[in-house]
């Protein structure tokens, strides 16, 4: 749930408003694409969703938590355990094969090791990557680490994925892929999904759209399908 956040960035003797009052609520199980042009907010609204960054005024509710409590100094752990963040540019780690980039969140949030690999195995089956465990990112292709990254998301059993421009760096047969495996894991674990987008087809596709323009929420439009 998020409430009439606010986010200005100050910028020399400037402030710009990168968000203006944006409140929506998404329910559990839902995958939403966000759009809207650049420089409209959409990246700002997933940091700090995804705690990566603070409000400047506004609350968030993740999972009926809020991360940014007083109380709870410990913004990182609520981050590696409840939330699984996708970028356009994968930050896997280069010295690690692929199946250790996969286990290494489970490892940090301090889950056996013997079941974070079982775990870790069955996420490479279900993007398609068994055959490339050993691989390190510098031996994967562009996509096939990308989807190293959503497995990596998803070790932890994130109630939030949040994925910003996932596929803005590969080709349309590859985006395509990507896209696929990001409906598969809503369908398959019921893992709630805000994907950013610029690829409208897809967005289409998706049961719902939130659009932003300059800060704010221009439209929230579901299919009826
Ligand atoms: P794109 O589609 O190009 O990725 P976006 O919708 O993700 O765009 P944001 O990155 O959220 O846009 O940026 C929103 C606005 O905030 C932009 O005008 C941008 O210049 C500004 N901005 C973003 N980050 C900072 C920052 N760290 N300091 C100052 N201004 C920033
Ligand atoms: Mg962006």
């Amino acid at each position: 749930k998020v409430e009439n956040l606010k986010k200005i960035y100050n910028f020399g003797e400037q402030n710009l408003n990168a968000l203006n009052d944006v409140s929506f609520q998404v329910n559990k199980g839902e995958i939403v694409a966000i759009i809207g042009e650049s420089g409209s907010g959409k990246s700002t609204l997933l940091h700090i969703l995804g705690t990566l960054d603070s409000p400047t005024s506004g609350n968030i509710l993740i999972d009926g938590k809020n991360p940014f409590d007083k109380n709870d100094k410990n913004v990182s752990s609520f981050r590696n355990l409840h939330i699984g963040f996708i970028f356009q540019h994968n930050n896997l780690l280069p010295e690690f094969n692929a199946l250790e980039n996969i286990i290494m969140p489970g490892l940090i949030a301090g889950f056996p090791e013997k079941k974070v690999r079982t775990k870790a195995e069955v996420l490479l089956e279900s993007v398609g990557l068994s055959k490339r465990k050993n691989h390190f990112p510098s031996q994967l292709s562009g996509g096939e680490q990308q989807r190293v990254a959503i497995a990596r998301a998803l070790i932890n059993d994130p109630v939030l994925i949040l994925a910003d421009e996932p596929s803005g760096n590969l080709d349309s047969k590859n985006a395509m892929i990507i896209h696929e495996v990001f409906k598969e894991i809503n369908n398959k674990f019921g893992s709630t999904v805000l994907i950013v987008t610029h690829n409208t087809e897809f967005a289409d596709a998706l049961p719902r759209r939130i659009r932003l323009r300059d800060g704010m929420i221009i439209s929230d439009d579901r299919n009826n399908s």
